[in-house]
């Protein structure tokens, strides 16, 4: 192994901390052996194997079916300063020779395959010649016929394994249900230890459904709320897909629509302005996946019901994958659901019909739910969330206060309705109750009409009925099977109410004014889009939009989306901890060493001229991260011995002008032994220099520490029960000859926790 983990994580990522199951399964491909990650979207699957990938020496190849999504994660690492390429049906000839060159060189660490190219023998011979390290398979769910993108190229992957069974690989997706899991996981023969799942709960999701009624005031108060942020509303028609688009665009908002029948050109245009948040607002179908990754998404509208929950999930999952607070807005009507349950149904298929109509039953239910959002949908998807805790704090149904709910003696309203349905035989629908109900002579049939119950819910409202129906649905006070067309049942709580007088109390309807359309939208507004801050951090809003423009200034530069240059919570940490100087930008989370090179310098300039303008303090003291790493460097530069003094280097400075001229020398191929002879100093003042060097990520550690040094001095450093702070003098004993205090340092500049 050539680095460690935290290492890369901190000097190519510039972040600080592994996130949920990262560590593990990154430990578990470094120790050669095969393992499955199954992480929701934004959770970070990409470092759980381009850490490793950097760590390794070799190539590492991905497999991915993504191809648009290609050449923006070799984008994205580029800007990182690590050599990456794709190979897909895209390049052409000589893109191709000369690629196969640079792979023959070793110059690239990690190649992007589609799979049809990978399994051919031709580049399986190639390969072989290669010396592949790691094989990472995304969207691995497509090898399952379970899933719901099964792809047959996927099938053709374990020929991977029986030509390199010594290369480690790692498999990863973000939507898996029980039965495709165990799929991926048999065909791959990845041992049950080496499973990691992690938590599907999008903590910085917030999700709100709201009743699709001033459906398009509702829009506009929400975007107004999140103005020159970026946001999707999904609508179920390319034609209201353009109407939404074209009416937000009259009232001055920036927005454009996304669909697939848009010509190819078009689409690119859209969905490029969109990515370099040009333009703030895409309205696109469901039926559309876009391809995209972009992380500033900010909210997520759907207009229409989307017909099961895991597109549900997964078109919200598209919001907040930078990690800030982002919104999550279903707009609900019963009517959508009878559209929707129409279009399921597929000729001459009932069965398969069957499931659809249930799925969409599903996430009918979801939406009529007075349970947390939160809860309903991790319980969907096989996982309890914080049991002992009703409320999850951000949804619509935990935000709003109790008391606001009122309630109505509902007990006559559920008679009538439980006796209308026992005297129609069970055999019907909510709607055709309720037509009996109202009396309506055009729709009953001949042999209902003279019914006891026939008309005794004339003096309520057809869409009060509906709503009560729903209602007694949904808590339980009668069944409601689940088939393409749902016929209600009695069950034991519709027995107590019609036979032990159980009373029943229902919530009260909304009340619904007619008002002019900015009092509607104000009216609107508190429900969702009511908010602290639109972030994590309380950011200085200015400065923030003055970063954007640097940032967007360089993607325009690099031909890049702006939020590859740098993430908006990367910004957003600028914008609150004010750095000044690269130095301090290090500290940053999301500055990697060569971020930091390349643009370091533009940021700090910018947020020093606004400091120094409007007078602001740093607030440098209060970035978590800045305090660990100088507690660390603190420890690390503390010892005994008296030369240490003199290269007190803090890790986060950088490397000062000494320690720099070292590993200039020792780049140029000078050992440690020569370096101390051509520069006329001690021995140990060059490995000081070293160690520095490696805190600051600059060479691997067991480019100056052997594999077996560095074994002995975690061994001495955990006997002499040595902790952050205290010297080295003991530690150093233990060892006995032939150990430098530098080469102490650096293992433990190696490893930061
Ligand atoms: P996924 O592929 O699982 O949807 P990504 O790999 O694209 O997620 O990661 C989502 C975002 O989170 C990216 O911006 C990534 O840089 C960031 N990220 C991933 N891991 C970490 C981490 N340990 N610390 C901070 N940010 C991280
Ligand atoms: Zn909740």
């Amino acid at each position: 192994m050539l680095h460690k983990p935290h290492q890369i994580l901190r000097s190519v990522f510039g972040y600080e901390d592994f996130r949920l199951e990262q560590e593990r399964a990154i430990s578990t491909v470094l120790r050669g052996e095969d393992s499955f990650v199954l992480m929701p979207t934004g959770g970070g699957k990409s470092l759980c194997y381009q850490v490793p990938a950097l760590c390794l020496d070799g190539l590492t190849l991905v497999v991915s079916p993504l191809i648009a999504l290609m050449k923006d994660q070799v984008d994205a690492l580029r800007l990182n300063g690590v050599e990456a390429a794709y190979l897909n049906s895209t390049l052409d000839e000589g893109d191709q020779r000369m690629l196969a060159n640079r792979l023959r060189q070793g110059e690239i660490r990690i190649l992007y395959v589609a799979p049809e190219r990978l399994v051919t023998e031709r580049f399986l011979n190639f390969l072989a010649t290669l010396n592949p390290v790691l094989f990472a398979i995304d969207e691995a769910h497509c090898i399952s016929q379970w899933g719901h993108d099964f792809r047959p190229e996927y099938r053709e992957l374990s020929r991977l394994k029986e030509r390199f069974p010594n290369v480690p690989l790692i498999a990863l997706t973000a939507t898996a249900d029980e039965q495709t899991r165990r799929d991926i996981v048999a065909q791959l023969a990845i041992p049950q230890k080496n499973i990691f799942v992690s938590s599907f709960n999008r903590a910085n999701i917030r999700y709100f459904v709201e009743p699709k009624h001033d459906t398009y005031e509702k829009i506009v108060a929400h975007v107004r709320q999140r103005k020159g942020e970026s946001g999707i509303i999904y609508t179920l028609s390319r034609a209201s897909a353009e109407s939404l688009a074209d009416r937000l665009k009259a009232d001055g908002f920036s927005a454009l629509p996304y669909h697939a029948g848009l010509e190819r050109a078009v689409r690119t245009r859209h969905q490029d302005l969109f990515l370099r948040d040009e333009v703030q607002i895409v309205c696109a179908t469901i039926a559309f996946g876009m391809g995209i990754d972009k992380s500033n998404v900010r909210y997520v509208i759907h207009h229409d019901l989307p017909k099961n929950i895991e597109s549900y999930y997964q078109e919200t999952g598209r919001a907040g994958r930078d990690g800030l607070m982002s919104d999550a807005i279903l707009l609900y009507s019963n009517a959508d659901v009878m559209k929707l349950q129409k279009m399921l149904v597929i000729e001459d298929n009932p069965e398969q019909t069957r499931i659809l109509i249930q799925k969409l039953q599903e996430m009918r239910k979801y939406a009529e739910s007075r349970q947390c959002r939160r809860k309903y949908l991790l319980k969907y998807f096989g996982e309890n969330f914080s049991p002992d805790e009703q409320s999850c704090g951000s949804c619509d149904v935990c935000l709003k206060p109790a008391q606001e709910q009122e309630f109505f003696d509902a007990t006559l309203h559920a008679q009538k309705f439980f006796s209308a349905m026992i005297r129609t035989g069970e055999r019907f629908g909510a709607g055709y109750v309720i037509e009996v109900l109202r009396g309506n002579t055009a729709k009953v049939r001949l042999e209902h009409l003279n019914l006891k119950t026939f008309g005794v819910g004339a003096d309520t409202s057809a869409a009060e009925w509906r709503r009560i129906a729903n209602e007694l649905c949904n808590e339980g006070w009668c069944e409601r099977d689940n088939g393409e067309y749902p016929i209600l049942k009695l069950n034991e709580k519709s027995k107590a109410v019609l036979y032990d007088g159980e009373k029943v109390m229902l919530p009260k309807a909304e009340e619904r004014k007619r008002s002019s359309r900015r009092e509607r939208e104000i009216a609107a507004t508190p429900k969702f889009a009511a908010r602290d801050t639109t972030s994590a951090i309380p950011h200085n809003e200015q400065l923030f939009e003055r970063l954007r423009v640097v940032r967007r200034s360089i993607a325009e530069s690099e031909g890049v989306p702006p939020f590859m240059v740098l993430s908006d919570a990367t910004l957003m940490q600028l914008a609150t901890y004010l750095p000044v100087s690269v130095q301090e930008i290090r500290y940053i989370a999301g500055f990697g060493e060569v971020k930091t090179e390349r643009y370091g310098e533009k940021f700090a300039r910018e947020i020093q001229d606004f400091t120094v303008e409007h007078q602001l303090p740093s607030q440098m003291n209060s970035l978590p991260q800045k305090r660990e790493r100088s507690r660390e460097s603190a420890s690390s530069a503390s010892s005994t011995s008296s030369s240490v003094q003199r290269v007190n280097t803090d890790v986060s400075k950088g490397l000062n002008a000494t320690a720099f001229e070292t590993l200039r020398l020792l780049k140029d191929g000078n050992t440690p032994e020569t370096i101390a002879s051509m520069r006329d100093l001690a021995r140990s003042t060059i490995f000081e220099h070293l160690a520095s060097c490696v805190a600051a990520g600059k060479i691997p550690l067991n480019d100056i520490v052997t594999e077996e040094k560095e074994e002995a001095i975690i061994d001495a450093l955990r006997e002499q029960e040595w902790r952050e702070g205290q010297g080295l003098k003991l530690v150093k004993e233990a060892l006995g000859e032939g150990f430098e205090y530098g080469e102490i340092r650096a293992v433990i500049a190696a490893y930061p926790r």
